[in-house]
């Protein structure tokens, strides 16, 4: 992702270097490149013109340091705006006070949720060395439970299912209380994901959350889909009140957008990537080595 902004920049560094130092009309190349490769990305244009303008005030500010060249400033500006952009730290997932973690999982049809789920369990089993519980509430496909079901087999995470005529809550509930009941140290709960946000949908997570308390509510978001994808965090987040992301497909022909776009829209920090179909392809998200990626 982000070939072209490396490449772009590259042209455009000759004139700041030529100068010496950073002015207001040498950044406007090296400006211009970063907004089109940001764009090309599938970044929001409210959100291009925000990171350049704070880009340009940082630029305009640096104190020139004897043998830094001023490209290489101009550069580490960006880097540092594109990690701050993208929350600055890695995020963990947050740790209960009391009794077992429980991850509530959520996102539209097909972004990889359910994979998710099976990846964020074998993390916490393997790395984590914790005894995990997965929780299938997705009622209106049986397809959903046999999938959850058949990851859980793969890495011996049991699942608790009620099958398709409970209610979701309820069966986040039971599930919670058997986790309790025999000291499992952490719950993931996937929900029901429809092609589209609709009401049902959110007022059913709302009602599942509530039955669970939960440690993290996390939003598989799939990064293909640029922008769009921004707006299904801001959704999400309004009606469910996210505590993080977890992007996937990460390692197909994304562009990007999306991994720049999560944090500043919804608040809400992406603590994990999804990058392949297997259970194992799953890494924490780092802003630092994520902006020096894109920066080539
Ligand atoms: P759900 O409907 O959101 O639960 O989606 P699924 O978990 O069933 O995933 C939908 C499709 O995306 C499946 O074919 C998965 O194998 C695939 N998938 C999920 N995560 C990833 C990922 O990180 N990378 C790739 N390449 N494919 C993924």
């Amino acid at each position: 992702m982000f070939d072209n902004l490396s490449r772009g920049l590259d042209k455009a560094w000759d004139m700041v270097r030529k100068d010496g130092k950073l002015t207001a009309d040498n950044i406007k190349g090296p400006m211009r490149e970063i907004r089109r490769a940001l764009l090309e990305a599938d970044v929001s244009l409210p959100l291009v013109r925000q990171f350049v303008k704070k880009v340009e005030e940082s630029a305009l500010g640096v104190k020139v340091v004897k043998g830094v060249r001023p490209d290489q400033q101009l550069v580490k500006v960006v880097n540092d705006e594109l990690v701050s952009l993208m929350g600055g730290e890695k995020q963990d997932l947050n740790e209960p006070r009391l009794g077992p973690q429980v991850i509530l999982l959520a996102g539209l049809q097909g972004v990889g949720k359910t994979t998710a789920a099976g990846k964020l369990a074998l993390h916490l089993q393997k790395k984590m060395k914790k005894k995990v519980l997965m929780v299938a509430t997705d009622v209106y496909r049986p397809a959903a439970i046999d999938q959850l079901v058949k990851l859980g087999s793969m890495i011996k995470v049991p699942v608790f299912e009620m099958g398709t005529d409970a209610d979701p809550a309820d069966i986040a509930a039971k599930g919670l209380e058997k986790a309790k009941k025999e000291k499992f140290d952490a719950v993931i709960v996937d929900t029901s994901g429809r092609l589209q946000i609709d009401s049902d949908m959110m007022t059913e997570l709302q009602q599942v959350k509530e039955a669970v308390s939960p440690t993290d509510v996390l939003l598989a978001v799939d990064a293909m889909t640029g922008q769009e994808a921004a707006g299904v965090v801001k959704a999400f987040n309004d009606s469910a009140e996210l505590t993080g992301a977890i992007l996937t497909k990460m390692d197909g022909d994304s562009r990007g957008g999306a991994a720049l776009s999560v944090k500043a829209i919804s608040g809400k920090p992406i603590k994990f990537v999804g990058t392949g179909e297997k259970l194992e392809a799953l890494e924490p998200f780092y802003p630092d080595r994520t902006a020096s990626r894109i920066l080539g």
